[in-house]
């Protein structure tokens, strides 16, 4: 069997350098010109087949194996967020109020080492594995999953299963971590219109103040764990809504935002099974993830076939990396990125031999 993780030890400068020159130039959702260049490059040397311009600015990479087998995606996101970097790091942003600040950089600069991993050892890859540069996973419903998939990148040949992975600020450094079920949230937002009636300040018994409605209403968000208790949450808002401006003479109108990302189910036993894989990687500690409230347009791809989407820790105060993703002070432990590439790596050989 091959040490994937020996391998991406070898590779390790490499992949380093590749996250530094995406994370001095983060690029927001669908801009990720110069990102998804840089990957149909890195592809192509590898010897992958690569399709570009995907869904926007999406790439697939194609790796065929030499031996029959089963089909298996694996999908790193691109784009970077809003944020002025405030890291301390030397390959700080250099674009103003760009940051990637949610690891973004590091997914991207992992599943290409893992890519070359694979590409290196085809004579013993069972099957094909497909390659998924997504653009836009901060982009509320609009995110790129949806328009890759539309593009076909799940069919042609049809994905067994698929794998995401996510660089995570709160889980300690180098723990990869699992979870069967339901795993993220659907993080639905809408939009409450509130009319009241204006008139003079001196005579507020006179006035339905919209603001003072809107005060009592105040719900920032329903983030839901399931598919029934979202579609009940979502009548209840606007049920709440309703009833609050009736009370005050006010009209409500509500509409929430279309297509918002689905809840993310993982695979039970797929999850097993890939816990199970990635525990043999030597020196890997692996553990139970905690339920997240945070939204990821991965679950689209879970929709289309089994899979998992599992998580690697990069907090170490040892190392000045204690703040969370979406802050801008988010700072990566750089150590780990070698994990999350083995695990890609030895996750897409054991999946696909499964069929074979
Ligand atoms: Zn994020
Ligand atoms: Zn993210």
């Amino acid at each position: 069997m091959i040490d994937f993780l020996k391998e991406a030890r070898k590779i390790e400068p490499e992949i380093i350098e590749t996250r530094r020159q995406i994370h001095r130039r983060p690029e927001l959702a669908y801009k990720e010109k110069a990102t998804s260049k840089l990957v149909a490059e890195k592809l192509r040397s590898f010897g992958l087949e690569v399709r570009t311009g995907i869904g926007g600015t999406g790439v697939l990479g194609i790796l065929r194996g030499l031996r029959k087998g089963g089909v298996v995606g694996l999908r790193a996101d691109m784009d970077a967020l809003p944020i002025e970097e405030m890291a301390d790091v030397e390959f700080r942003s250099k674009e103003k109020g760009v940051m990637h600040a949610c690891g973004h950089d590091t997914h991207v600069a992992m599943l290409l080492g893992t890519a070359k991993l694979l590409a290196d050892h085809r004579e013993d890859l069972a099957g094909i594995v497909k390659f998924f540069f997504q653009p836009a996973e901060e982009h509320g419903g609009r995110g790129g999953a949806k328009p890759m998939i539309q593009e076909g990148v799940m069919e042609n040949p049809k994905v067994d299963f698929v794998f995401g992975l996510h660089i995570v600020g709160d889980v300690e450094s180098g723990v990869i971590a699992f979870r069967g079920g339901p795993t993220m949230a659907a993080p639905d937002s809408f939009e409450i219109r509130i009319t009241g009636r204006g008139g003079h300040g001196a005579y507020p018994q006179h006035t339905i103040d919209p603001i003072y409605v809107a005060a009592q209403l105040i719900i920032a968000l329903i983030r839901t764990l399931d598919e029934f208790t979202r579609k009940r949450a979502k009548a209840k808002v606007s049920e709440v809504a309703k009833g609050v401006c009736r009370a005050f003479g006010a009209k409500a109108e509500i509409e929430f935002e279309k297509d918002a990302y689905p809840v993310m189910v993982n695979d039970e036993k797929v999850t097993e099974r890939a816990k199970n894989i990635v525990r043999k990687l030597p020196g890997t500690r692996v553990k139970l993830m905690a339920l997240q409230l945070g939204g990821e347009d991965f679950s689209r791809f879970l929709h289309e076939a089994p899979g998992t989407f599992y998580f690697l820790g990069t907090k170490n105060p040892a190392k000045g990396c204690i703040y969370n993703n979406h802050s801008p002070r988010f700072k990566v432990d750089e150590d780990v990125l070698k994990f999350g590439t083995a695990s890609l790596a030895q996750l897409a050989t054991e999946f696909t031999n499964l069929k074979s």
